[in-house]
């Protein structure tokens, strides 16, 4: 099967797909992006993505490059060109091309939007059965967290450090101690009273789409929950730790650096809302396919 990208409105081979040597992304990464989850060929939580993809681009100054109808047109042929089931598709709106220089161009420029899709492996059964390994760093990422930029590379050291150490993500803290959030997911604890806990959406952390998703799955199990800032110190001591993102789902965590999470084990809660994630995809596929 040959691979297709969407590239300003054309869809082209895979690997021909490219952009101008000028593209404001390419240079300063002046850009943003959204992963959504593919289940059946249909995109997961469409809304919240392209909701968080408006907000990024209004805190970037870009303007809208097409319409949310446009986009989810091309979202949804670029999964079908590319024949994608389960995977993700890839959306990245940059700036645009206009001659270097750090200051935004003052003639107005066509922002590029570019799109790719492919089939992604389900996740491991020992992963499910075992929990992963989480490392933990000092974040030191920029004021902004909260757009969805392309300037990634502190989570690129970030992920690359978990990599290094059999590790499937590293969480970052602030320079108080206080967890931010991994390198590409957002970390929940349960606490030893049995607290759902995750921090509140600020300029620190990505406020995850799965994230806002989970918040209303644990309010319908009724769970307790805060959202509040946690330290290393309590997830170290936590009952349960897991991480959430259009790709991890929910991923329970047993092991922070040397240090096992509670049993060892994923626990009850993790494993419920990861069911609960998993039926609300099932149940939004159903709806698409009606
Ligand atoms: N935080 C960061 C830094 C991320 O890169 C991601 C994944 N894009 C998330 C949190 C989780 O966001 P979502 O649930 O929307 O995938």
């Amino acid at each position: 099967m040959s691979r297709v990208a969407y590239v300003n409105g054309r869809y082209v081979p895979h690997r021909q797909a490219s952009v101008h040597v000028e593209d404001r992304g390419y240079q300063f990464a002046d850009g943003i992006y959204e992963v959504c989850t593919v289940r059946d060929g249909v995109p997961m939580e469409e809304k919240g993505h392209l909701d968080r993809l408006e907000r990024s681009l209004r805190e970037m100054r870009i303007d809208m490059p097409m319409s949310r109808a446009a986009f989810s047109l091309a979202m949804r042929e670029t999964i079908r060109r590319n024949l994608v089931t389960n995977g993700i598709v890839y959306l990245q709106v940059t700036r645009g091309v206009s001659p270097r220089d750090h200051a935004f161009p003052t003639k107005k420029i066509r922002p590029a939007v570019v799109m790719t899709a492919r089939n992604a492996k389900a996740h491991p059964a020992a992963w499910l059965e075992d929990g992963v390994k989480a490392i933990t760093m000092p974040d030191i990422r920029w004021g902004r967290c909260d757009i969805k930029t392309v300037g990634l590379l502190p989570n690129c050291f970030a992920k690359q450090a978990a990599r290094e150490n059999g590790a499937y993500e590293t969480i970052l803290y602030d320079d108080k101690g206080v967890v931010t959030e991994g390198s590409s997911s957002n970390a929940w604890i349960v606490t030893e009273a049995g607290v759902l806990v995750t921090r509140a959406p600020s300029n620190e952390i990505l406020n995850g789409v799965t994230r806002l998703e989970l918040i209303k799955l644990a309010a319908a199990e009724g769970l307790k929950f805060e959202e509040r800032s946690f330290t290393l110190d309590e997830l170290r001591r936590a009952r349960e730790a897991f991480v959430t993102s259009a790709s991890s789902f929910v991923m329970p965590v047993t092991q922070v650096d040397d240090k096992t999470v509670a049993n060892g084990k994923p626990g009850a809660v993790a494993t419920k809302l990861r069911a609960a994630l998993m039926a609300h995809m099932e149940k939004q596929v159903a709806a698409a396919q009606a």
